[in-house]
C-alpha cells in the first residue's frame, strides 16, 4: 500500500517536472530565438525536451514537446517548421530507445527523413521554388537540430544524477560509445558555435559591402538624376530667356527647334500665350495638327505645368502624365514663365523623353534602376523590370527581411529584391534593386562552406573520439578477456594503449588472478580427493544395499535383481531351475540358549556350508532374513540339484559350531521346486511354491527337503 502510495507521488512528480521542462521550452522558444542570418534563426528548446526525454523519460518528454512546440508556433507562426520539428524528436525518441547516440541519430533523421521532408514542405506548401532559398533554410533547419542535440547531450553530462526519475530504465551504454559522444560532443560545439559566428560575420561583411556599394552607387544615381532634371530644366530656363529678351530676330519656332535638336532629351516642346492656349510648338508636324484642331483643344490651362509655373513664376517640373494634343506619350513637363515688361506672357514647357533617362542608368550587372515620382509613377525603369513609364509600381518591402541589413522589396513581378532608395530634391524615388538571389546565393555558398566544415570536423572529431575511447576502453576490454577466458594477465604492458591507471588495475588484477588460480588449484586437489573417497564409500554402499552384512551373501533386494536377469533367460534357454528355500530349525532356541552372537556365528557358517556345496557359476546363494536361506540353481539335471541340496542339508546337520566353549549343533529345512519342461511360470509363483514345500518339510518333522519338480 505504502509501496504504491509512493510510485504514485514519484509518478506526479515526474509529471510536474515535465510541465516545468514544458514551460521552460516554451520560454526558450519564444523568447530566445537566436538570430541567424536576417530573419533565419535558431531555437533552442529542443535542448530542454532532449534533457526531459534523457532525464525522465518518453512520456513526459512528449508532454514537454507539446508545451514547447507551442511555444515555437507563437515566435514563428510556421506549422510546417512546428511539424518537422515534433518529428524530428519523435524520431529522436525512437532512436534513443534503441540506443542509438542522440547525435548520430540526428544525422540519421536529416540524411534520411528531414532534408525530403523540409525540401517537399517548401516546395509545395510555401511554393518557394528558389531552390538556393530551399538550401538555405534546410541547411538552417539541419544546423539547428544538430546545435540542440550536442548542446543537450553536452548538458547531461553536468545532469545531477538526482534530477534522473527513479523509475526511469538505466540501461548503461557501453564506456567507449559514452566516451565517444562525450570526445565528439566537445569537439563539435565549439566548432559549431565558431562556424556558426564565422559564418554569420561573413555574410555580415558581404551585407555590408553590398549595402556600402548599393548606397555609393544611389548616391551616384541621385546626382545623375538631379543633374539631368537640372540640365532640362536650366535648358527651358534659357529657352525662356531667349524668348522673352527675342533679340536674335528669329522666329520663336526656329528657336525651340533648336533648342529640341540641342537637348534630344526632350520629345516636343510648346509655347502658350497667357490663356494656356498652346500658340507655338516642335516638332513641326504634331504643331500643324494641332493648328487643325478648334482653340479649345489647345488650351492646357488645366496642366499644373502652365498654372503652378504661371502661379508661381519659378520652373516647374511636373510628375509623369500623359501627354495629350502633342502626341500620348508618357512624359514630364519642365515648363518655365516667360514675363515680359513684369506681365505674364505665358509658359515654355519640355516634355522629357522618358526612355532617354537610359542616359543615367549605367548599372550594369545584375542590378537595376527604378525610378518613380512623389506619387509612384514610373519615370523610367530599367528593362529587366518589365515597367513601362507611367506604370504604377505597388512596392512592398518585406516585413521579414531575409538579411541582416539590407530591406527587401516584392515588385509587381512578385521577384523580390534587396534595395537601396534615395529621394531627388524634387521628391522622385530613385531605387537601386539588386537581385535577392545574388545575396542568396552567397548565403548559400557560405552555409554549404559551414556545413562542409561541420562534416569535416565531425569526421576528424569522430577519429579522434574513436582512438581516445579506444586509448580508455581497449585495455579494459583486454583485461576482461583475458579474465573471462581464464587466460593468465600479462605481467607486462601488451598495449601501447596502456596508461599509468591501467597498469595499476592491470597488476592488482594479475595478483588477483595468482591468488584465485592458487585457491582454485587447492580447492580441485581438495575435491579430487573426496571424490575418490565417495567412489570409494558408493561402491561399499552398493554392496550394502545388495548384499547382507552378517554373510556377505546377496541380501533379498540383491537376489531378486540377479534373478531379475537370469531366471528369465534361464526360461527361454530351458534350462532346468530350481528355487530352494532353506530355514534353520529351531533358531529361535539356539539364539535363547546361546545368545545372539553364537547365533550370528551360526549364520556365518550356514552361508559359508551352502556357498561351498553351490560354487559354480550358474548357483545364486542369498540370505532372505533372519534365518532363511535362498538358493537359484540353474542348469544341467534336477536330480543333480536335489543331490546338491541334500548336501547342504546333511553337511549342517552333521555341523558343530563352536562358539565360546560351547557346540552348538542345529538342522535346516528346505523346500525346491524345479522346473523342468514347462517354463511359463514367473520367479513369484515359484517363490510361493517353494515356501510351501518348506512349510511342509518343518510340518513333517525338519531336518529334510521337500523336493518337487513341475
Ligand atoms: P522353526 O523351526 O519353526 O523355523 O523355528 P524357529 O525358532 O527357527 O523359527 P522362528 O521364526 O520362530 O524363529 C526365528 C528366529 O531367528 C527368531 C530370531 O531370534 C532368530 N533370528 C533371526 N535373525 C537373526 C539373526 O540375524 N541373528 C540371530 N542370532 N538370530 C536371528
Ligand atoms: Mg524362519
Ligand atoms: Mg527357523
Amino acid at each position: 500500500m505504502l509501496h504504491k502510495l509512493q510510485g504514485a507521488l514519484s509518478n506526479r512528480l515526474n509529471w510536474q517536472f515535465s510541465v516545468a521542462y514544458g514551460v521552460l521550452a516554451f520560454l526558450v522558444n519564444y523568447y530566445a530565438l537566436i538570430p541567424l542570418y536576417g530573419n533565419l534563426s535558431i531555437h533552442l528548446g529542443q535542448i530542454i525536451v532532449l534533457v526531459c526525454l534523457i532525464t525522465r523519460g518518453e512520456k513526459p518528454a512528449l508532454v514537454t514537446l507539446f508545451i514547447s512546440s507551442l511555444g515555437l508556433y507563437l515566435s514563428t507562426g510556421s506549422l510546417p517548421l512546428v511539424g518537422l520539428s515534433i518529428a524530428e524528436l519523435l524520431v529522436l525518441m525512437v532512436l534513443f530507445r534503441k540506443g542509438v547516440l542522440l547525435i548520430i541519430a540526428d544525422m540519421m533523421f536529416w540524411a534520411v527523413l528531414g532534408i525530403p521532408i523540409t525540401f517537399t514542405t517548401l516546395l509545395f506548401v510555401y511554393d518557394i521554388n528558389s531552390s538556393d532559398f530551399t538550401q538555405v533554410i534546410l541547411i538552417k533547419q539541419a544546423l539547428n537540430g544538430l546545435l540542440s542535440v550536442s548542446l543537450a547531450t553536452m548538458l547531461r553530462a553536468f545532469i545531477p544524477y538526482t534530477w534522473y526519475y527513479s523509475q526511469i530504465s538505466a540501461n548503461p551504454p557501453k564506456l567507449s560509445k559514452r566516451i565517444f559522444e562525450l570526445c565528439l560532443i566537445s569537439i563539435a560545439i565549439p566548432s559549431l558555435i565558431v562556424m556558426l559566428v564565422l559564418s554569420d560575420n561573413s555574410a555580415d561583411k558581404l551585407e555590408k559591402q553590398l549595402l556600402n556599394e548599393l548606397d555609393i552607387r544611389a548616391e551616384h544615381l541621385r546626382e545623375r538624376a538631379e543633374n539631368y532634371q537640372l540640365f532640362h530644366r536650366k535648358a527651358v530656363e534659357s529657352l525662356a530667356d531667349t524668348l522673352q529678351k527675342n533679340s536674335s530676330g528669329d522666329s520663336e519656332h526656329e528657336l525651340m527647334s533648336r533648342w529640341v535638336e540641342r537637348y534630344p532629351g526632350f520629345i516636343t516642346m510648346i509655347l502658350t500665350n497667357h490663356q494656356g492656349v498652346v500658340i507655338n510648338g516642335v516638332p513641326s508636324q504634331s504643331f500643324e495638327k494641332l493648328l487643325q484642331r478648334p482653340p479649345s483643344d489647345r488650351k492646357v490651362n488645366d496642366r499644373d505645368y502652365f498654372k503652378v509655373a504661371r502661379d508661381s513664376g519659378q520652373p516647374f517640373v511636373s510628375d509623369v502624365f500623359r501627354g495629350r494634343g502633342f502626341g500620348n506619350d508618357p512624359i514630364i513637363a519642365v515648363s518655365v514663365p516667360i514675363i515680359r515688361d513684369n506681365t505674364f506672357y505665358g509658359i515654355v514647357e519640355g516634355s522629357l523623353n522618358l526612355p532617354k533617362f537610359e542616359t543615367i542608368d549605367n548599372l550594369g550587372g545584375m542590378d537595376s534602376l527604378l525610378v518613380v515620382d512623389s506619387s509612384e509613377q514610373v519615370i523610367y525603369g530599367s528593362h529587366d523590370l518589365q515597367l513601362a513609364p507611367l506604370d504604377t509600381v505597388t512596392i512592398e518591402e518585406n516585413s521579414q527581411s531575409y538579411s541582416n541589413a539590407i530591406k527587401s522589396l516584392t515588385l509587381n513581378n512578385d521577384k523580390v529584391y534587396n534595395y537601396k532608395t534615395v529621394e531627388t530634391s524634387n521628391g522622385w524615388h530613385i531605387y537601386i534593386l539588386s537581385p535577392f538571389d545574388e545575396l542568396l546565393v552567397a548565403y548559400r555558398n557560405s552555409f554549404y562552406a559551414l556545413l562542409i566544415g561541420i562534416m569535416v570536423v565531425s569526421l576528424i572529431a569522430s577519429r579522434i573520439a574513436h582512438k581516445f575511447s579506444q586509448h580508455i576502453t581497449r585495455p579494459l576490454e583486454r583485461l576482461v578477456t583475458y579474465f573471462s577466458s581464464n587466460k593468465i594477465v600479462p605481467a607486462k604492458p601488451a598495449s601501447y594503449f596502456s596508461s599509468q591507471e591501467i597498469e595499476t588495475v592491470r597488476s592488482q588484477l594479475q595478483q588477483a588472478q595468482r591468488v584465485m588460480i592458487d585457491f582454485q588449484e587447492q580447492l580441485k586437489a581438495k575435491v579430487d580427493s573426496k571424490t575418490e573417497e565417495l567412489v570409494v564409500l558408493n561402491a561399499e554402499l552398493e554392496k550394502l544395499s545388495s548384499h547382507d552384512p552378517l554373510t556377505g551373501l546377496l541380501n533379498r533386494r540383491g537376489f531378486e535383481q540377479v534373478v531379475d536377469t537370469v531366471f528369465p533367460l534361464a526360461c527361454r534357454n530351458q534350462s532346468n531351475v530350481t528355487l530352494a528355500i532353506m530355514d534353520l530349525d529351531h533358531f529361535k532356541h539356539i539364539n535363547d540358549k546361546f545368545g545372539h552372537n553364537a547365533g550370528d556365528a551360526c549364520l556365518i557358517t550356514v552361508a559359508q556350508t551352502i556357498e561351498e556345496v553351490l560354487q559354480r557359476d550358474s548357483d545364486y546363494v542369498g540370505r532372505f532374513g533372519g534365518e532363511e536361506f535362498v538358493a537359484l540353481i540353474i542348469g544341467e539335471s534336477v536330480e543333480q540339484h536335489s543331490h546338491l541340496l541334500q548336501s547342504v542339508r546333511r553337511m549342517i546337520e552333521e555341523l558343530t559350531v563352536e562358539y565360546e566353549g560351547d557346540d552348538i549343533q542345529f538342522t535346516i529345512s528346505i523346500g525346491a521346486y524345479s522346473l523342468t519342461n514347462q517354463f511359463d511360470m514367473n520367479y513369484d509363483k515359484m517363490l510361493c511354491t517353494a515356501d510351501k514345500l518348506l512349510y511342509e518339510s518343518k510340518e513333517s518333522g525338519r531336518n529334510r527337503m521337500t523336493h518337487k519338480s513341475q
